[in-house]
């Protein structure tokens, strides 16, 4: 399917489709009739179900208190419907958003639970998701953040993009999960109890392993709600991330949603097998990964870089907010390598975060801190430091850096991309304690050829 300018149009198609069941996938159509049973109805009555008047439906549906997300207040108080609508404000023409069984009405936000299956009964710890369901028609934007429970920086991204939205104002629905793997973030652990990371499970199975029946009911649950979907991310294992998009470019609904943050930086990839991301873009739902900055810390700067891109996104979708008209757009980097270390020890970096490197400019230097033994990380090609490793005690064969190398898609397709087996030198030299003691730096060694597209646990 491809995306025309006007995304609206599209994204309300894909609502249609996932709507009506009209995608032939089995595990669609099992949601769609779990939906419709828990409703009471039974598929094949689903069309008569529309002509049933609201009033039925809403007796068959809990409606969901409306918790003002704007101005937070303590749970309990809530502000009846009732007041709502004697607001001056133009009546709502948007749909009511159904999740858990529970209505959202048009023009309204809420706080919302899901509750994985997967628990002891007793011990069940629910998932908080919060919705903001606008007044009027328009796509359903999802974005979850800890799907690795130690990358924090996406929980505040969520936050302040959905405590931000007045629902009176909004086109479509906005749907934030701002912790999914609760489990793991209590631990401060990017994995599951199991020690299984959830990111490699999507779309799950309902008879697989704990990681896979989680997985399975989130995307069922969640995701098959969602008609475009972003997933938070940061760098894993004391790395770091320039804020940028993961994003499959060959896909084009993929590819204008990317686009639509606005001047950030986006690296193509398919994505792991089992990521939310790319199971969700083969359900039909466009889906990118928005990395920024590291695991375990809170920072403001890869937040608010983050959130300036969704509401860049929320602005083109014509969702919320004034449209920007005049966009700088990055450059894409249809390829990237990790340039790891050959030798373990001190790592200490030369280049920044973001920094454009050129073949042979030194990345940074590793010295043995009981030998002395000093080699250096050059940069086997032209292009920017996306990712890296923050200055550690590492061991060899720890990926380092991050190099995307700028390219078109059409040096990709024609084959004219750098070589990676290239000049990736590290070359090694002894300490310089004095002038009799010096030894000839010896001859660079080749580096393993970094493949491209490396896969560094991350996403
Ligand atoms: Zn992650």
């Amino acid at each position: 399917m491809l995306m025309r300018p006007n995304t609206t149009a599209l994204f309300s198609v894909y609502r249609g489709l996932l709507l009506t069941g009209a995608l032939t996938s089995s595990l669609v159509m099992a949601s769609a009739n779990a939906l419709a049973s828990e409703d009471g109805l039974q598929p094949s009555d689903e069309a008569a179900a529309e002509t049933q008047s609201a009033a039925v439906l809403k007796e068959a549906i809990p409606l969901a208190p409306n918790v003002d997300l704007a101005a937070p207040q303590p749970e309990g108080i809530e502000t009846p419907l009732a007041e709502t609508t004697s607001d001056p404000k133009p009546a709502p023409t948007g749909a009511s958003f159904v999740m858990f069984g529970t209505e959202v009405a048009p023009a309204t936000s809420t706080r919302l639970a899901w509750s994985p299956e997967q628990s002891l009964d007793g011990l069940a710890a629910s998932v908080p998701v919060l919705v903001v369901n606008g007044a009027q028609q328009g796509p359903v934007l999802c974005v979850t953040a800890a799907v690795h429970g130690d990358e924090l920086n996406g929980i505040e991204m969520v936050r302040r993009l959905l405590y931000n939205i007045d629902p009176a104002k909004l086109n479509g629905t906005v749907v934030g999960v701002p912790i999914v793997n609760l489990d793991g973030f209590r631990r401060n652990s990017r994995y599951l109890t199991d020690r299984r990371d959830l990111n490699r499970f999507f779309p799950g199975n309902p008879r697989g392993s704990s990681a896979s029946r989680i997985a399975y009911e989130f995307f069922n649950k969640v995701i098959l709600n969602c008609e475009v979907l972003v997933d938070l991310h940061t760098g894993s294992f004391h790395r770091t991330n320039l804020p940028q998009l993961r994003a499959n470019l060959k896909n084009d609904d993929v590819r204008e949603l990317a686009e639509a943050f606005g001047d950030m930086v986006i690296l193509h990839s398919t994505g792991s097998k089992g990521t939310l991301r790319r199971a969700a873009t083969e359900y039909g739902i466009p889906s990118v990964t928005l990395e920024a900055g590291e695991p375990l810390r809170l920072q403001k700067k890869a937040v608010d870089r983050g959130v300036k891109g969704l509401r860049h996104l929320l602005s083109h979708m014509k969702m919320y907010g004034k449209r920007n008209s005049r966009v700088v757009r990055e450059p894409h980097y249809y390829k990237s390598t990790w340039i790891r270390a050959d030798q373990g020890g001190i790592l200490f970096s030369e280049v920044k975060l973001g920094e454009r490197v050129k073949p042979g400019e030194l990345l940074g230097t590793i010295t043995d801190p009981i030998t002395n033994v000093r080699s250096e990380i050059t940069s086997p090609y032209t292009g920017r430091v996306l990712g890296m490793a923050l200055d550690q005690v590492l061991m060899p064969g720890f990926a380092a850096f991050r190099i995307g190398i700028q390219t078109s898609e059409e040096e990709v397709m024609k084959g004219t991309i750098p070589d990676p087996k290239l000049a990736a030198r590290v070359s090694i030299s002894r300490p310089k304690l004095n002038a009799a003691e010096r030894a000839p730096a010896v001859e660079a060694v080749p580096n393993t050829a970094p493949s491209l597209d490396d896969p560094v646990a991350e996403e």
